[in-house]
């Protein structure tokens, strides 16, 4: 963790690596008020301070923002993989895709309009199975 700040040009601070850490061992998105309470137990801090530097890191490119929920941003570690996602709107839980499902229309899309298309992005939310059995048993 300590080399990726380094390449990204940021000082190295104790919460800054706990935050990355945290994020990285995560398999579902995260908001920062709930990384606070990860962090807060490692480490005295405060969330103004969980604020400042998921912002710094996710303008390096080292964490994204996954989706917005109710106004919540959530975010993830960057794994640079180009990557669609199921995100489940009541657990949070993050679950990457294993292929693109669009690249055969993108092709097509550039046959149609004569675009050369760069990127895209697609995600999908919705319950996942345990949020799902949930739901059905109120
Ligand atoms: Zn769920
Ligand atoms: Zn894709």
């Amino acid at each position: 963790m300590e080399q990726l700040l380094k390449e990204n040009n940021l000082k190295i601070t104790d919460v800054r690596i706990i935050i990355l850490e945290e994020i990285y061992n995560l398999n579902s998105s995260i908001n920062a008020e709930e990384l606070y309470n990860l962090v807060v137990k490692r480490k005295k801090t405060n969330l103004s301070t969980i604020y400042r530097n998921l912002k710094l890191l996710t303008d390096s490119n080292l964490v994204v923002k996954v989706t917005e929920i109710n106004g919540e941003i959530y975010y993830r570690y960057n794994n640079q993989e180009h990557t669609h996602h199921l995100i489940c709107v009541n657990c949070k839980q993050v679950l990457p895709l294993d292929s693109c499902p669009l690249h055969s229309l993108e092709s097509s899309l550039e046959k149609d309009t004569g675009y050369e298309i760069l990127s895209h992005s697609l995600e999908f939310r919705g319950l996942c199975p345990k949020c799902k059995e949930k739901t059905h048993l109120k």
